[in-house]
């Protein structure tokens, strides 16, 4: 049975409670600002195609060096940007700067194929998503047909009629679309049926133990199956060791992400790895 609380520990809960609630509106403000000045960074991490041996696409990872707290990591930010309307303005902000960033350095068509950007659910699931992204589409158009947007199952299944106009919509106008971290939401079979995306990306829960584990093995077996079937392209995500590249090699999985291969780089690094790697891996004529 629990004791009623004293005074004085109400008083220390109290306490607690504001400082949380005042860090959380002191990174609120902070993000709101670094969103205005255009201070959010962009990571790229490649894909590699394992048949072809080259770097086929990337993700574009947001990043925020804060001034005064350091490096905040996206999963602490994205939640609050969603929470607090800003996550349009933010998306828009990767999308712009890392397709200009791409289009300097001219990397995509001649290298790159495909470019992918995180779509959160809330993001997803607003009425003004489909506006936004066509307002924004409109000044993109020659890097169009390599964009691709990354969504959750679960951000699909929330609404699947909007989710199926939203993607059809966009797809008529070049885009691309991936389900993110596939095999952790409620997925069915009826999605896949339902959704006209291009790729699965398997999450990466099932690649860490995929030398241990043969129910994680058999699964992704199972999701290069399905992609095969379907037409869709297929990344594994999360790849650390040799030793998981070799099983996705034996699953026949198309393409592979992580750190094995390389972390999120900025351009700087991002192009001078894509150089190296095109130096080891000469592209067959
Ligand atoms: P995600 O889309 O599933 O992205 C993959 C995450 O795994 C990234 O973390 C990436 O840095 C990390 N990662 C890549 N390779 C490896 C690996 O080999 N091992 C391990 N342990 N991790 C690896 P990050 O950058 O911290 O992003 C976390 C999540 O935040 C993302 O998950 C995505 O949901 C969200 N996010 C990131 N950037 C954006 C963005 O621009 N917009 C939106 N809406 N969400 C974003
Ligand atoms: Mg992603
Ligand atoms: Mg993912
Ligand atoms: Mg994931």
């Amino acid at each position: 049975a629990s004791r009623p609380l004293g005074a004085d520990q109400i008083s220390y809960f109290n306490e607690q409670w504001d400082k949380l609630e005042k860090n959380r509106r002191s990174l609120l403000q902070d993000l709101r600002r670094a969103i205005d000045n255009g201070d959010l960074q962009v990571h790229y991490q490649p894909q590699l195609h394992l048949e072809r041996q080259r770097i086929s696409g990337c993700e574009v990872l947001v990043r925020w060096h804060c001034p005064e707290r350091g490096t905040v990591p996206p999963d602490e930010f994205i939640p609050l940007a969603e929470e607090h309307r800003l996550i349009a303005p933010l998306t828009k902000q990767v999308i712009l700067k890392s397709c200009t960033e791409l289009g300097e350095v001219d990397l995509l068509g001649s290298t790159l194929d495909r470019v992918s950007v995180n779509i959160s659910a809330q993001e997803f699931t607003d009425r003004d998503f489909l506006p936004q992204m066509q307002a924004l589409l409109g000044d993109l158009s020659s890097l169009r047909p390599y964009l691709q947007l990354e969504i959750t199952e679960r951000a699909a299944l929330l609404d699947m009629k909007r989710s199926i106009h939203y993607i059809r919509s966009l797809r008529e106008q070049g885009l691309r679309f991936s389900i993110d971290d596939f095999g952790t939401g409620y997925s069915g079979l009826s999605m896949l049926r339902d959704l006209p995306v291009d790729e699965l990306k398997i999450d990466r829960s099932f690649i860490v133990d995929l030398n241990s584990q043969p129910r994680s093995a058999a699964i992704v077996s199972a999701v290069v199956g399905l992609a095969d079937v379907f037409g869709l392209s297929v990344v594994a995500e999360g790849v650390e060791t040799d030793g998981q590249l070799e099983a996705l090699r034996r699953c026949r999985c198309e393409e592979v992400q992580g750190y094995l291969i390389a972390p999120p780089l900025d351009i700087q690094r991002f192009q001078a790895f894509l150089t190296g790697h095109s130096l080891q891996h000469p592209a067959r004529a």
